[in-house]
């Protein structure tokens, strides 16, 4: 028989993470639904065309997309990001602005696999489209903060920049361009490659051979236009105001190519591997119109669940939940008592377990450790015959036995509640 395992890229997430990636995305919603953001679930495969519009130079789109041919002859891509998909569903519904939503679930890249980079990987974000305010980019952000502080990590940087215009992007493009051309034979290979097809992302290389050029390359903030230079200030002044630290990184671009104005990143101080970037975000001004809606401003910022974790447990906090068990039900009459308890204590709210199989006592009580129930019920023949049952501390081990019939009560007081 063939044996399978998960595709290169791709995890299993079982006990205890997948309980821990659940309460992350809902201490997620608790922030932002707060903060009036309302849920959105886009579909995992849109048509290509969708993500074609996110840049035609980014490699997240040129080689990294999951896309293929339907069996209806469909070009479609599994997603690599959400925010196009937020876009288009703003062009398709059309809803009242400020639109303000926010999603958590898996993205596909065909990436190297390594620590913290996976094919799947999981994000949670918000899109506010329909704002070009200042003031709301600082909100975006702390809101990116709070979240953070909720998790419980201290180790989080921002960095700032503004990409400025499109126009203001474009001229820099030339710029750099002109500057990275004339020390053509000094950049790295990678770097070459890429400079044609987009300069400004030669200023993310890590490559110590473009250490050098990358210094002494011009700086986006000289070709700033007033409206952007002011947007980006105000930006600033808001942060902060609202004591939202953050260090301006004029080099930092990230991989998107709809990013304009405002452009931030959250590095973990925490991990010491390759990748540190924890979330990141943007204004992204022109892509609604580019997916044929009307011109309407937007900004937002995706944060990777998986390396955010990473982060958690590189500083030892939000660790998985406890486990829902309180109970376990030990029954030695041969298993004819345990199905009867179990549904009264459920139905009652509280969470319980059982053996089957008929097993000893003794290893009964090891699944009940297992198990973290707090509480073991002991149902033997004799309190099967009396109409009662053993009520078991696991840590400790002090028993009492009470009514069969008053078992709830007993159990809620064993509890403290
Ligand atoms: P991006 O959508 O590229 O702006 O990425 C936003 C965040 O998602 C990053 O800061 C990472 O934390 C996370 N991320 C992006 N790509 C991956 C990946 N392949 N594996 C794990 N996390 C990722």
């Amino acid at each position: 028989m063939p044996s399978f395992a998960t595709s290169p890229g791709t995890r299993d997430i079982i006990a205890p993470d997948a309980a821990r990636w659940r309460s992350f995305q809902q201490v997620f919603a608790d922030v932002v639904e707060a903060a009036g953001f309302a849920h959105i679930i886009p579909p995992m495969f849109e048509d290509l065309g969708v993500f074609l519009r996110v840049g035609e130079t980014t490699e997240i789109v040129t080689k990294e997309m999951y896309d293929f041919e339907d069996k209806g002859g469909r070009r479609v891509a599994l997603r690599p990001e959400q925010t196009a998909s937020v876009c288009r569903a703003f062009v398709e519904h059309r809803p009242v602005t400020p639109w303000k939503v926010w999603y958590a679930g898996p993205n596909f890249r065909y990436e190297k696999p390594q620590q913290g980079r996976y094919r799947q990987f999981d994000q949670v974000g918000v899109e506010v489209l329909g704002v070009d305010d200042p003031q709301l980019d600082a909100e975006v952000i702390a809101l990116a903060v709070e979240f953070y502080r909720r998790l419980g990590l201290r180790g989080v940087q921002l960095s700032l920049n503004s990409l400025g215009d499109s126009g203001d992007r474009d001229r820099y493009a030339a710029v750099l361009l002109a500057h990275f051309s004339t020390h053509r034979d000094a950049l790295s290979a990678e770097s070459r490659a890429t400079l044609e097809r987009n300069p400004l992302r030669v200023l993310d290389s890590k490559r110590p051979e473009d250490a050098a050029l990358i210094a002494a390359a011009p700086r986006m903030a000289d070709q700033l236009s007033e409206a952007a230079a002011s947007h980006f200030v105000a930006v600033q002044s808001a942060l902060l105001a609202g004591g939202v630290g953050f260090v301006v990184n004029d080099r930092l671009v990230r991989g998107l190519d709809y990013y304009r104005r405002t452009t931030f990143e959250f590095v973990s101080t925490s991990l010491v591997a390759a990748h540190t970037a924890i979330g990141g975000g943007g204004r992204y001004d022109g892509l609604v119109a580019e997916l044929g809606g009307p011109d309407t401003p937007g900004i937002g910022f995706a944060l990777g669940l998986d390396r955010t974790l990473l982060a958690c447990d590189a500083e030892g906090v939000f660790g998985a939940p406890a486990a829902r068990v309180e109970v376990f039900v030990v029954d030695a009459t041969g298993g004819s008592e345990a199905g009867a308890v179990c549904t009264e204590l459920r139905r009652a709210g509280i969470g319980t377990d059982r053996a089957y199989d008929d097993r000893s006592m003794k290893a009964q009580m090891k699944s009940a450790d297992r198990a973290g129930a707090r509480l073991a019920i002991i149902i033997g023949d004799d309190e099967r015959s009396a109409k009662t049952a053993i009520i078991r501390t696991m840590e400790g081990g002090s028993q009492q036995t009470v009514q069969r019939d008053a078992l709830v009560t007993h159990v809620r007081q064993a509890l403290g509640r």
